[in-house]
Order: structure tokens, then sequence, then C-alpha cells
């Protein structure tokens, strides 16, 4: 059997995969043995892609929504449409009255990658809402104010470290998030094998943490709080030392002040921990030859999620891990810009402009996707450029289920004035479209990881080309999103190579004038006349690589199919600080304005026997996207009310019995799961599931529905500086059904 190999796009991993095709269906997937990265590691996931590829539910034509219902149409008509009703509204209304709301399945493909800042240039919009704000936004402002660029976001060197402290992060089951890693199990057991430690910190004891040393399992919500007794305990032990950090700065000083009173002892009533256990883990990172601290999802979507942030860095400087091999260092992807010389920088700002309704701050260009129901459906003054949003494009996002309340969004969909949708499937969010665009399946796109290999532990780059040729009817996933920028730009006609041109001239006008840049001096003609690829977005991943810090090609890439290795993370701090000082700002002025609120956190203890919620991640799941394939809708993999067993003899729950679970958002009944897998106090629930509502097209989700853990949110609840949703550790009551 011919095969083909394919950067697997479930999931932040990339793993190789080896495809094998029988014509141009994909039956068979395993590990690429000889990728670079991934050494032929593959999990259950990316051995399903078969099924998730040829998953008869994938829309194969455009829907174009008539007498308000979506019929199948040819591309022209769907852009005709596209075109023919968007410059209008924001002609009329002003670029604002469109948003713009980007899942996060964009990270995975190179389309995603390509062309949305396209689009947000092309319409003027600033609505923009991404699932960053239901997820990693607190990281990217941390390091956004302590080192002056947002994406600056040091991984863990696994493969080196001697002490690894993991808060909120399950990667047995995620597979890692910010730390783009194939096999995580397999490099967490070398970390033990070399005789380092692990030490976890999560409400629930997960596959991650039933491999560690030490496990911590905190009340949910209170990781800043332990992590700031940690920095105290480095301070009042006289443990804290940066090394050669200390020279390169600034606030050193001042966090010890700002950390005075989060004293082990201050914090273990809100926490729920033993204040030894909290001294004890600050030892040990400050005796360990080199550590890592790396927190994710758990401790950042949550209400002091970019406090948490901070405070992990906070924690890689004063033990002198940052930027050192075995301790956080920051990877160098091979499409992004050359380095500029070292020294000062703008520094990174929040705050810009305000959304129309709550008036949250932008961070990052982006609005709390919460917020996105209230821009639509509070009312306006209808004049031009008054801001509510009457158009929305959505492209591989579903944010019925991933967002806070649900049932408001899907109301507030239903009055728009146009929507259109970029997705392979009819969903929850979906059925709303006036126009559905659907990508081909991932076997017939090429692939490159220019978001994920920033946050790699191992430099390399890989290439892989589609496996497979394009259907009949269907369009490549580039050219949809090139018509779609042409459509609502005004260019609707224009060839989609004309975007690729666009932007290719545009980066190579700002490169010749670099003196730091590869292309410095060049004829930009010249340059862009020796580009290769036989698409637009090959040309652009040529041209990306050829400005890189690396000055790779894509013939170099073509010709290595399972990747080059780029070597192990170095040192470069210089290269990343980007902030007014030219150094880390270890007490960033937005940081400390919200501490006062952390210190409020500290005798905000909860009544006896109140509940927390808290998500889960599976192996076989990934948000919302992976439900409608057999293969991993099912098992193990449930959407249970996870309940320890002394909470549930106390409220009378009896395991797979149902049980109603209330929040400030709503109610769901959940199947229960007795389970001291979760701390007293604490129950869980997965998100992503939900798929009961009437006019998707998802079989296998449907049959197997579970709840909508968001809506028992309301949308109130964020962490003020990045605009993320708490969903996790927010109040919940629970009660058998009958
Ligand atoms: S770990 Fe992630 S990238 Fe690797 S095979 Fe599984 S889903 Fe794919």
């Amino acid at each position: 059997m011919p095969t083909a190999p394919r950067i697997c796009p479930l999931c932040e991993a990339t793993c190789g995969l080896v495809l094998t095709l029988d014509g141009s269906r994909v039956t068979g997937a395993r590990g690429d043995r000889d990728d670079v990265f991934s050494r032929g590691f593959v999990c259950p996931k990316g051995a399903a892609f078969p099924q998730i590829d040829g998953d008869p539910d994938r829309l194969r034509t455009p829907l174009v929504r008539e007498n308000g219902r979506l019929r199948e149409a040819n591309w022209d008509e769907a852009f005709d449409t596209i075109a023919a009703r968007l410059r209008p509204l924001i002609e009329g209304y002003g670029p604002d009255a469109l948003g713009i709301v980007l899942g996060n399945p964009n990270v995975h493909t190179m389309a995603g990658a390509l062309y949305p800042p396209l689009l947000l240039r092309a319409t003027g919009t600033s609505r923009l809402f991404t699932a960053s704000t239901l997820d990693q936004m607190p990281k990217h402002v941390a390091v956004g104010l302590l080192f002056g660029d947002p994406f600056a976001i040091p991984v863990p060197d696994l493969d080196r470290t001697d002490h690894l402290l993991v808060i909120g992060a399950n990667p047995l089951d995620s597979n890692g998030s910010l730390c783009t890693a194939p096999d995580f199990p397999g490099r967490l057991a070398a970390l033990r094998r070399r005789g380092g430690t692990l030490t976890v910190v999560d409400p629930r004891r997960t596959r991650t943490a039933r491999l560690a040393d030490r496990h911590l399992a905190p009340r949910p919500g209170t990781d800043a709080l332990l992590l700031a007794a940690l920095v105290h305990t480095l301070f009042a032990e006289d443990l804290a030392d940066p090394g050669p950090l200390a020279d390169r700065t600034e606030g050193v000083d001042q966090v010890r002040d700002a950390v005075r009173e989060f004293t082990p002892e201050a914090v273990a009533p809100a926490c729920e921990l033993d204040p030894g256990a909290i001294r004890a883990v600050a030892r040990e990172l400050a005796a360990a030859p080199t550590a890592a601290v790396y927190g994710r999802m758990g401790s950042s979507t949550v209400a002091h999620g970019t406090l948490a942030n901070w405070l992990v860095d906070v924690l890689n400087v004063l033990t002198g891990n940052l930027d050192r091999p075995g301790g956080v260092l920051f990877p160098r992807s091979a499409t992004a810009p050359a380095p500029r010389p070292a020294g000062p920088g703008r520094g990174f700002l929040l705050g810009r402009r305000h959304s129309r309704v709550s008036g949250h701050p932008e961070v990052k260009g982006e609005f709390p996707l919460a917020a996105l129901a209230e821009e639509i459906d509070t009312p306006g003054t209808d004049a031009p450029g008054e801001g509510r949003v009457r158009a929305l494009i959505t492209i591989a996002a579903n944010p019925v289920l991933s967002a806070p309340d649900g049932r408001r969004l899907d109301a507030a969909l239903d009055t728009l004035d146009l929507m259109v949708c970029v997705d392979p499937y009819l969903n929850e969010t979906t059925r709303h479209a006036d126009v559905l665009l659907p990508p081909p399946p991932p076997s017939q796109s090429a692939h490159f990881d220019f978001a994920l290999n920033g946050f790699a532990v191992r430099d390399q780059a890989r290439y892989t080309p589609a496996a497979v040729p394009l259907e009949p009817g269907r369009m490549d996933e580039c050219e949809i999103h090139a018509r779609l920028v042409l459509a609502a730009s005004g260019m609707h006609g224009a060839p989609p190579s004309a975007v690729d041109d666009l932007a290719i001239d545009a980066a190579l006008a700002k490169a010749v004038t670099q003196p730091h840049s590869p292309a410095y001096g060049a004829d930009p003609k010249e340059f862009a006349a020796g580009l290769t690829g036989e698409s637009g977005a090959e040309r652009r991943l040529d041209l990306m690589l050829r400005l890189g810090p690396y000055r790779l090609t894509l013939d170099e890439l073509k010709a290595r199919p399972h990747g080059i290795d780029l070597g192990p993370l170095k040192p470069r701090l210089d290269e990343v600080l980007k902030t007014p000082s030219g150094r880390i700002e270890l007490l960033p002025a937005p940081l400390a304005a919200d501490l006062p609120r952390l210190r409020a956190a500290l005798t905000a203890v909860p009544e006896p026997g109140a509940l927390q919620l808290v998500g889960r991640r599976h192996l076989r799941s990934n948000n919302s996207w992976l439900h409608n394939t057999p293969a991993l809708n099912g098992g193990s993999n449930r959407c249970t009310l996870q309940v320890h067993p002394d909470d549930a003899a106390r409220l009378r729950l009896a395991d797979g019995a149902p049980a109603r679970v209330r929040g400030a958002g709503g109610e769901l009944t959940a199947d229960v799961e007795v389970t001291d897998a979760v701390r007293a106090g604490v129950v869980s629930l997965p998100h992503g599931w939900g798929h009961d509502r009437p006019g998707t097209r998802l079989t296998v989700a449907a049959a197997r529905p579970g709840v909508n853990v968001n809506q028992l949110l309301d949308g109130s609840l964020l962490d003020p500086l990045s605009g993320t949703a708490v969903l996790n550790g927010f109040p919940v009551e629970v009660a058998p059904l009958d």
C-alpha cells in the first residue's frame, strides 16, 4: 500500500504520522519513526486519523441559506453571496459591525495561520474574539509584560531538566499545551529515569499526578496564592538566586515586598494545603541543579490567571532557571523573523480600546470571547460606527459550546444580519450560518506548524504536502481563505494569488529596510521572483523560511520529508527582550495593581460543604472537535460529573445516577462518577460536550451528546487583566436529580 507522511493536526504535540493510502482514501495511520521530532510516537487520536479524515458528516460543498434553510451551493455562488452582503454592512455601519471569531484549530492549519491576519486588515474591524480568552491569554499578558513580547513564551526544557513543577496541567492526557512535545509521557518517564523530580499541583489526581514524586491538591483557583507563597519562601529563606539574570532583571526587590504577606501559613487556609508542603516545594525547586515551572489551563482559566502565569515565570527567574538549559527557554522557530539587535523595545500595552457594552479592555488586539453575545444582542444606536456586531465570520470556531452561556450566544447568532463560517461541520455554531464554507479533510491539505513550532521543546522544521489530491468539487483550504479575504475586502473576483502576492510584497517591503534581515538591501521584486512553491501559501512559507533565523528554504524542507532537526533549545534572552527598559521587568505596573485582589483572596475561604467545578481533559478528546469520531467518543471518554466519595455520601449522590448541577448561568443534568481522583469539595465535568441541539449534522456526537459545562456560567466571571473566562474553580450546587 502507498504511504505518505503527514504531521498530525489533532493536538499541539505535532507528531509525524505515516498515512496508508488506498487511492485517495486514508486507511491507516501510524507514528513516523523517522520523524526528527516525534520519533514514532502516536496517541489514540493520531491513530484515529483515517476515521477523522473520512468522516461522512464532513461537508463537501458550501451551504447557503435561502428562505431560512441551508442548501448546497457551488463555490462561486457562496463567495458571490458573501461579497454582495458583507461589504454593504461594513460600508453602512463601519468595520466594527463585523466580528471575527477564530477557534483553536486555526493553529493546526496553514490557512489558519496565514490568512486571518489579512482578513482582519482587509476588513478593518477591531472586533476580534478568539479561543485565547478561553485558554491561554493570561500567559500572553504575563510574558508580554515581563519580556515585552506576548509571544515570548518560555517552555520547559523537558529533555534536560532535573526538576519539573507542573501547575494545573495534565500533559499525559492533553499531550502538552504551550509546550509542543511529542511523547510527553515518554519525556516525563525519561526525567524520572535520569533521577529527576516531578511535582504536580492539581485538584485532581490526574494521570500526570499519578506519575509525580509529589502531588499537591489545592482548592481550585488558588494557584496564584500558592505560587506567591513559593516566591515568598524563596525570599524568606534566602533561596532566591537569579544568577546571571540578576543583571538583566529589574524589580526583584519590589517583588520581594509585593509577596511579603503571602506566607505559607497565610495562604494555607485558602489553598487548603499544609504550609510545610509549600515550603518543601520551594526548597526543592531552589535546590535542584536545574528546574522548570510550567503552568497551563488550570492555572490560567481562573480568577487570578494572569497573576498565576506571571508568578510561574517569577519563580523561573528567581531560581536562575529562565533562559538556561534544563530550565525554561525560548524556542527559535524557523519561520519567526530573524532576531533584531538586543536593546529596549516598545513593550506590551493593554487596553488600547474597550469593548462597547461592558468596557472590557482590549488585549493583544482581542476582546473576551465571553463578551461576544452581548456585543451582538445589546441594542446600539443604528448610527454608522456605533459598533454593534451585526455580521460575524467564524473560522474553525464553535463558541456556542466553548464560551460561557452558550444559550445566550445561540440566540444572539440568530439575530445577525449575516454569518459566514469556515468549518468542515454543521455544528452547534455553524448551524446559524448564512454561508458555510467547508475546508477539505486534513489529508488533502499541506501542513506546516507556524504557531506551534514557537512553543516546541526542540527547534525543528517539518513540512508535509497534501497526502492525497483534492477531491473533485472541493476547494483548497488556503484558497477558501484567500477568496474570503477578497470577498470581504471589496476585491471579489480577483485571483486568490493576489492575496498572497500582496502579503509577500508587504513582508519584503519591510524586510529590505531592516539591517538584521537576510533580505536587507535586496530588490524586493528580485527576491520575490526567487521564491519557490506551487501555491501562494507555499511561496509565503518559502519567504518566511528564508527570512527566518535559520535561513532555510522550502526546497530544503521538501527534500527532507521527515523534517530538519535544528537542535536543543539555546539561551537567547537578549534576542527576546522587547521591554522599554531592555531588561526583564519583574513587577510590571498592571500586575502590581492587581495584587490587592489577590490579597483579598487570602480570606475568601468558602463555606463548609461548598463545591467548585473544574474541567478535565481526556486523551481521546480535544475541546469540541473530535466527538464525532466513533473511535474517540466512548470507552472511558465520558461526560460524567466526577464527585469525591465524601461529597457523594453527604449529598446522597449515587455512582451512575443523574445529578442536577446548578451554576450562575444555568443548570444541567449529568451522570455521577464517584471517584477519589477529585479532592473533596471539587467536582469535575469535561468541556466541549453538549451536542444535542437540532439542525446539526454530527451523527456520532449527537447520539452521545454529553452536556455543555459552560452553560453553568453566565459570562460575567473573567480574569480582568486578560479577559479570560473563569472556566475552572467556579461555585456550583449539586443535588440528586430526584
Ligand atoms: S499526541 Fe497529538 S499530535 Fe501526536 S498523534 Fe496524538 S493527537 Fe496527534
